[in-house]
């Protein structure tokens, strides 16, 4: 291991990204390959907890890979893979779940959430998420798991998890990763209200064609105070400005800043200058995506590549595993 040190994350295989995507987390993973060892895991297993993310699973985890790549997340620099193509996950995944208390799992408020969101599909793998995430971050040595605030419990109990193990089996063979908080942005959808989701409904491709982004962008709810183009808007509260911030140069965030609140540009103007910004911004990611998904099968090769490498580390720590536990080698 070289650099500061191994940084793992997972994200589950929900198809073409959006700009929240981009922004939230992908952008970040492109730049901690710097300095950082990343693993980066397309959590196929984990989507088959809830029923919509099963649905179209090879599909969708060939459009994020896609994304992922176009975006600049380089298999050169980084382990690229997807879950299920290294099984020692799952075996690590058994043992950690022996040493969970189920009251631990139950308490956790994101278990609280999704019974409340599924609650006719409360199944014994989603309980236990936390443990297979565990498993995830533990089987590659993981020192640094970049999360949101929410994640931090899981975290936690990761944490707790190898202490647990390390104790019970007198061992240190797993270490306990450090959450590394991200500062990253809440991007809000299209409605100008709620987090981008696509579930929601509420949100931009990073794959849209430069047309659709455009038509998108043109529908987006502004500040809804503001019904007439001769009434001053407030930029404060409209996220057609707020992505302005990110995608448009600060002399024209300032312009924006000014005229908006004398009514000196309307909305369809400010819109218009958005969409051209996003486009011109998004252009080589979408030409590098293009290139990519003309090659289905090479892209199967890099990811199998990628768990290649992932499960030299996978096999090096269970073995350990094995011989703490006293399973046979
Ligand atoms: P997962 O269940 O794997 O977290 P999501 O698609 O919900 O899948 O999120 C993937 C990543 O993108 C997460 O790191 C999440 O925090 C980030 N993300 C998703 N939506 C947004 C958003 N609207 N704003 C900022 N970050 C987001």
């Amino acid at each position: 291991m070289t650099k500061k040190g191994r940084v793992f994350s997972g994200a589950r295989p929900t198809g073409r990204q959006h700009i929240g995507n981009y922004l939230g987390a992908i952008k970040n993973y492109v730049d901690m390959q710097e300095d950082y060892d990343c693993v980066y895991c397309i959590v196929d297993l984990h989507a088959l907890t809830t029923l919509e993310t099963t649905k179209d699973l090879r599909q969708n985890t060939l459009e994020m890979a896609w994304d992922w790549l176009a975006a600049g997340m380089d298999p050169n620099k980084s382990i690229i893979f997807v879950q299920s193509m290294v099984k020692q996950v799952t075996e690590l995944h058994t043992i950690l779940s022996m040493v969970t208390p189920l009251g631990k799992l139950t308490d956790l408020p994101t278990f609280k959430e999704k019974v409340r969101d599924h609650p006719h599909n409360v199944n014994y793998g989603l309980v236990g998420y936390p443990v297979l995430q565990a498993a995830d971050i533990t089987l590659y040595k993981t020192n640094f798991v970049p999360v949101g605030i929410d994640q931090v419990p899981h975290i936690e109990f990761t944490r707790e998890c190898v202490r647990s193990f390390n104790y019970l089996y007198n061992t240190t063979v797993l270490i306990e990763p450090q959450a590394k908080i991200t500062q990253f942005p809440k991007i809000l959808g299209t409605d100008g209200v709620n987090k981008m989701s696509k579930s929601l409904n509420n949100d931009i491709e990073l794959a849209a064609t430069a047309d659709e982004t455009s038509a998108i962008v043109m529908k987006m709810v502004t500040d809804p105070q503001r019904l007439r183009r001769t009434d001053p808007g407030d930029p404060d509260v409209c996220n057609v400005f707020s992505l302005h911030k990110v995608f448009s140069q600060p002399d024209e965030v300032e312009n924006i800043n000014v005229e908006c609140r004398k009514a000196g540009i309307g909305c369809v103007d400010c819109k218009k200058l958005l969409a051209k910004n996003m486009n011109d911004y998004f252009a080589p990611l979408r030409a590098k995506r293009e290139e990519f998904a003309k090659d289905e099968s090479g892209t199967w090769d890099m990811l199998r590549d990628g768990a290649k490498r992932a499960e030299v580390i996978a096999e090096a720590t269970m073995a350990e595993v094995r011989a703490a536990v006293g399973l046979p080698k």
